[in-house]
């Protein structure tokens, strides 16, 4: 590593020590926690083990509550709201936070480089390293743009709480710019026509929030020019939030279609330029561009340079994604963990497995599991296996004993070909765990759990297979519970999915959807801001000053 402003860390403070049972010092071991959103806010807020000297190295001292961003950028919510710093939790577990961003990971030498926030001159920005025992890596992604030329410079992106405002600051510039004097009517539509790229949550949120503004605030303070304003959501699939119900899809597409949304699906963006956006139709390659007034980008994420980096480092370049095994444990290093939007769980074939699973389960080495044998073997497949569970839902069947009987009869016995035959189909039913602010928060309150009977499990470690009544203290591979979504679509109208197929689109989900995210912000002082803005803007409607 090389760069100004060399800091060293020292470990001389008795605060990162800790004593044994026999009164012996022992140097605490340095967990080095990398960002401060939902999986490392979790991560933080859970662990609880004092045998550990935590420093915290986010570029952001806060944590944002992502659900409400769209709500930001019409100004229905405060940024402020949505913001938790984190000094407050710091310091009341005992942990250190440096406001900086990591730039290069050195796994074979544990140590990370890192670079403070830009000042306003090169002379105020420290590089420093930093070195760890265990790294938890929880950096999130970046905004993909798949290298659509033109991008990066012109468009809008909705990330971070500072992307919001300046959409907000944009909407309403354009609407200043476009109410000037002498300008012409093209001009007037160009300023105002609003297209948003990409047709999957964010963006579908962010254009019903956009068309809220529209039709509920800009009415009443632009009339005059309100008739050239135009919103064009474009997607490259065939429909929108296709990652939702049929019904869902169909019911905001139609609503979309009725508000005057001009929705184009199957147009692939192939270059923006500051004052056009060109779109290929997928079926006919034909290209069109049109003039815009501003552009938001919203087509889902990539990785970060620095992980990138870190893949080709640890053998993993050939990878897309940064992958852990289901403890979250980065493949191909040591004492590195990796959670949230960042990582993937590269998980297991029950195929590859199998014959050990049968083996392990065959304990006194018959070839033949009988009733008690196979019961225990099938929990412990269920709990390592996650795809078991999902194949089991989608052939409606309540359990992997009635998989097997209808493999083996009336048989009690199973033996080794019969188990590969019932569960051959098993592994079709494998999926990436989808990139949500659900799964990074479980990952993270998981793996705080995991540290905090870290010394307990050490003496037990977890292998690849671990099966029932081999210690009382082991972890449990990471297994997700999903609580259903939620697909705001304007008009105080949203659709909600949740567990067992259960669908509601409308009024009512939208009340479900005040009260859930009410609930889960994280201090009583964000849920009484944002609630409090939630009021304001029923009764005054929205703040329109940049
Ligand atoms: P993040 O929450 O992005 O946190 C990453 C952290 O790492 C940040 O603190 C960042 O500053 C820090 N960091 C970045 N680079 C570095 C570095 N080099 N070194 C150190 N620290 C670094 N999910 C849902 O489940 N429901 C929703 O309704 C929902 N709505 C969303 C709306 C919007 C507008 C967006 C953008 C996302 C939404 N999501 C939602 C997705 C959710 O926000 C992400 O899945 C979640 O934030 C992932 O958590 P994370 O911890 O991996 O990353
Ligand atoms: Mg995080
Ligand atoms: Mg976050
Ligand atoms: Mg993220
Ligand atoms: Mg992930």
């Amino acid at each position: 590593f090389s760069g100004g402003g060399l800091l060293v860390y020292s470990d001389s403070n008795p605060l990162k020590r800790t004593l044994t049972a026999d009164g012996q010092q022992i140097k605490k071991k340095k967990v080095v926690v990398l960002g401060s959103g939902w999986s490392g806010y979790s991560f933080l807020s859970y662990l609880n083990n004092p045998n550990y000297d935590v420093q915290v190295v986010s570029p952001r001292n806060f944590f944002l509550f992502t659900p409400l961003l769209p709500s930001v950028t019409n100004g229905t919510v405060e940024a402020r709201s949505i913001v938790e710093p984190i000094r407050g939790l710091m310091r009341k577990k005992g942990f250190e936070y440096t406001e900086a961003e990591c730039v290069k990971i050195d796994a074979t030498n544990k140590k990370i480089h890192c670079r403070s926030k830009d000042g306003s001159s090169v002379k105020e920005t420290k590089e420093f390293d930093m070195d760890y025992d265990i790294l938890v890596i929880a950096v999130g992604a970046k905004p993909n743009t798949f290298n659509t030329p033109g991008v990066e410079e012109n468009a809008y992106f909705l990330k971070e709480a500072e992307d919001a405002l300046k959409i907000r600051q944009t909407v309403i510039n354009c609407f200043e710019r476009a109410s000037l004097p002498e300008l012409t009517e093209e001009e007037r539509k160009k300023i105002l026509h609003f297209v948003v790229v990409g047709g999957g949550p964010t963006g579908v949120e962010f254009s019903a929030e956009l068309h809220d503004f529209l039709v509920e605030d800009v009415a009443k303070i632009y009339p005059k020019v309100q008739e050239f304003t135009r919103i064009t959501l474009l997607e490259a699939g065939n429909h929108i939030l296709n990652m939702f119900d049929k019904r869902i899809t169909a019911f905001a597409e139609e609503k979309f279609q009725r508000d005057g949304i001009d929705l184009k699906t199957k147009n692939m963006v192939v270059g923006v330029t500051a004052d056009e956006i060109s779109t290929k139709e997928i079926a006919t390659g034909k290209i069109v561009s049109e003039p815009y007034g501003m552009v938001v980008w919203s087509t889902g994420i990539g990785i970060r340079p620095v992980i990138k980096e870190f893949m080709h480092q640890i053998g993993q370049g050939q990878r897309r994604v940064l992958a852990t095994d289901e403890w979250l444990r980065v493949e191909g290093c040591d004492s590195v963990y990796a959670l949230g939007d960042t990582a993937t769980i590269n998980q297991r074939r029950v195929m590859e497995d199998i014959a050990a699973i049968f083996s392990k389960a065959d304990k006194a080495e018959t070839g033949k599991l009988n009733k008690k044998e196979f019961k225990n073997v099938v929990k412990d497949i269920c709990q390592r296996y996650p795809q078991v569970d999902l194949y089991l839902k989608k052939k409606k069947l309540r359990n992997i004993a009635n998989l097997l009987k209808s493999a083996n009869g009336d048989d009690t016995e199973v033996n080794i070909e019969t188990f590969k035959q019932a569960l051959s189909e098993v592994d079709t039913q494998m999926k990436n765990l989808p990139a949500t602010a659900q799964v990074a928060s479980q990952q993270g309150k998981y793996l705080a759990k995991c540290f905090n009977k870290m010394e307990k499990c050490e003496k037990k470690p977890e292998g690849p297979l671990r099966f029932r009544g081999e210690g009382r203290h082991r972890f449990q591979p990471f297994r997700y519970r999903h609580f259903g979504s939620f697909a705001p679509l304007g008009g105080e109208q949203t659709a909600a999915e949740l567990p067992g197929d259960w669908v509601s689109i409308g009024h009512s989900s939208q009340w479900l959807w005040y009260s859930v995210y009410a609930s889960k912000l994280v201090s009583w002082r964000t849920k009484s801001l944002v609630v409090s803005d939630w009021v304001r803007r029923f009764i005054f409607g929205r703040d329109s000053s940049s």
